[in-house]
């Protein structure tokens, strides 16, 4: 890897990343030329409408799914060119995944401890250890005392907390998780979002969590926003919470998308004016006189 390659030093890259489904047909671009660098460590929420492509993007971040074009890398995986058993091994080891349907994530027939020990099991961790982990997992999600007890017997926000304590069993440097608060309330879903916070400023876990709701950045220092399959803006918030600043995103082609609002509000339309300062660049309505230039 040559050291000036896009995302060489990031933990996640997507490169370009293109998503076509093709049904019958219909085409549908998911992705069209997405671009995302998530650092070692770092807590980030997508967040885009429904449609906009986040579960296609996470379908392929997590090795279920395959783009039509781009690039993709997590850690030292390229997701493009994995073999099937690398493939499987990466999905036990390397990356842990959280989904919206509670159900999805658990298995009804095992209580909680049962449950975080069955990926250890698949890749062969001994019995011992495996109850030792699983205690500890329960532990860091605030759930040691619920470790016998089945999905059923739980609640939704404990179930996905359970979900977490599983997906980092076999210690993924990766969290996935997809609209992981979707079917919880809002203030069962802020305990599942500090749930995810503490697991990654503890065990330094990378989380990547995609959801609809836009309310989210308040619960991350990072949020970047998907539109049409492509990352259009993003919000930052600093270290002592407060509202956070938001940016734009600028592709390598210089490609940067203008908000709705702002585009409305000073009538900015197929050409605008560019003029660069010493520190800012001034962008306005198009003003030219239509006879000086026709
Ligand atoms: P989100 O998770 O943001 O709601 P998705 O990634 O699920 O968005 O979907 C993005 C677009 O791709 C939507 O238009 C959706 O209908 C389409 N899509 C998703 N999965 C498939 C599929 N398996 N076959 C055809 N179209 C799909
Ligand atoms: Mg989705």
């Amino acid at each position: 890897m040559t050291p000036t390659q896009y995302g060489a030093d990031a933990l996640i890259v997507c490169d370009s990343l293109v998503r076509i489904y093709q049904t019958d047909d219909v085409e549908v671009q998911a992705l069209q030329g997405l671009d995302l660098l998530v650092d070692e460590g770092e807590l980030v929420a997508v967040v885009g409408a429904s449609g906009s492509g986040k579960s296609t993007l996470l379908a392929v971040l997590s090795g279920l799914d395959a783009p039509t074009a781009g690039r993709a890398r997590v850690a030292d995986w390229d997701l493009l060119a994995m073999t099937s058993a690398q493939r499987l091994r990466y999905r036990r080891t390397a990356v842990g995944f959280i989904w919206q349907q509670t159900s999805r994530n658990l298995l009804p027939f095992l209580s909680a401890a049962e449950n975080v020990e069955l990926p250890m099991a698949v890749v062969g961790v001994g019995r011992g250890e495996r109850r030792r982990r699983a205690q500890e997992l329960l532990d860091s999600v605030g759930l040691a005392d619920r470790s016998g007890r089945r999905p059923a017997e739980l609640s939704g926000g404990e179930q996905q907390r359970v979900a977490i304590a599983t997906a980092l069993a076999n210690r993924p440097q990766v969290l996935f998780a997809d609209e992981p608060t979707g079917e919880l309330d809002r203030a069962t879903g802020d305990e599942v979002f500090a749930a995810l916070r503490e697991v990654n400023a503890v065990l330094g876990t990378t989380v990547v969590i995609v959801t609809h709701d836009a309310g989210v950045s308040s619960q991350v220092r990072r949020t970047v926003a998907i539109r049409d399959g492509r990352t259009s803006s993003e919000v930052l918030r600093g270290e002592g919470g407060g509202p956070g600043r938001e940016y734009a995103l600028i592709d390598r082609a210089g490609r940067m998308q203008v908000p709705a609002a702002h585009r409305r509000a000073l009538g900015l339309h197929e050409r605008v004016r560019l003029e660069l300062e010493e520190d800012h660049l001034g962008v306005w309505a198009d003003d030219h006189d239509e006879e000086g230039v026709r």
